[in-house]
């Protein structure tokens, strides 16, 4: 679920650590260009597109998904948005539009679900993993934690839309901690918005380092830990505060390019269709 943007708390990212806010729409303040640091000049590069899935009926929050093309001829999704019964349905908490769902996007880019090899679940609250049940064929990669709490906690959370993510005709693979899923895409645990959330470094061989954060940092006025406010979708807000830290601390040390959020109205507004 997502999060309320920090401004309800009337306080700037960073005021209170005396940091200096970054610029709208980023934790970040330079892009560190990694020219083909990763791949030869000859390799195919990654390409990561980001994907608006819809809005937080209300809210104005955007619903994103990423899409990675990767030189293996692999290709990733991360999230799938909302259920695909919720378009076009103006009672839906999801604004989602005929052109919005996953379906759609990927066929924007020439691609079916039977393209997607791998989707990795950031978590499995419904604005993320409420189209799950349209990749059969795809291996799904999930945090353990995340998985055995979304079917044993009973919370409402995973309840509310079990159909989607539940299925035995889906392909589960779960996963503990930090893992390599590809070269160059890397799981990363950041757990406490939900049991087992899970954030992706992508390594972009323009743009550098990509951080896909997901809800672990879903805007970037909660890049500041002492900050981050609690939404009351939390499952453990100060375990929640520790992996926006941990995050933050893997962008400086690994020069991260760009912070992808999940629900930044603002950032959406400055991103471009894909980034190599
Ligand atoms: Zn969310």
């Amino acid at each position: 679920m997502p999060l309320r943007p920090a401004a309800a708390s009337g306080r700037p990212a960073g005021r209170r650590s005396g940091l200096v806010p970054p610029p709208a729409g980023t934790c970040v303040g330079r892009p560190r260009i990694g020219w083909r640091r990763t791949w030869g000049e000859r390799s195919p590069p990654v390409i990561l597109h980001p994907l608006r899935l819809g809005t937080v009926r209300g809210e104005g929050l955007p619903i994103t998904a990423v899409l990675i093309r990767h030189p293996s001829g692999k290709n990733v999704l991360v999230d799938t948005g909302a259920p695909i019964e919720f378009a076009g349905d103006p009672e839906a908490p999801f604004e989602v539009g005929p052109d919005e769902h996953v379906l759609a996007r990927l066929d924007q880019l020439g691609l079916s679900a039977d393209d997607v090899h791998h989707v990795i679940a950031t978590h499995l609250d419904p604005d993320h993993a409420g189209a799950l049940d349209r990749f059969p064929n795809a291996e799904i990669v999930v945090q353990r934690r995340e998985l055995e709490a979304a079917r044993t906690s009973g919370a409402l959370r995973y309840e509310w839309q079990r159909a989607h993510w539940d299925s035995e005709a889906l392909h589960y693979r779960a996963v503990d901690g930090g893992t390599t899923l590809l070269d160059g895409v890397e799981l990363v645990d950041s757990s406490g918005h939900s049991a087992g959330h899970q954030s992706v470094l992508v390594r972009l061989p323009r743009t550098g380092p990509v951080l896909i954060a997901g809800d672990a940092i879903p805007t970037a006025e909660v890049c500041d830990p002492a900050a981050r406010p609690s939404s009351g979708h939390d499952h453990d807000v100060e375990a929640a505060r520790q992996s926006t830290r941990e995050l933050m601390r893997l962008v400086a040390e690994q020069g991260i390019a760009r912070i992808l959020h999940s629900h930044d109205a603002e950032q959406w507004r400055d991103l471009r269709a894909s980034y190599d």
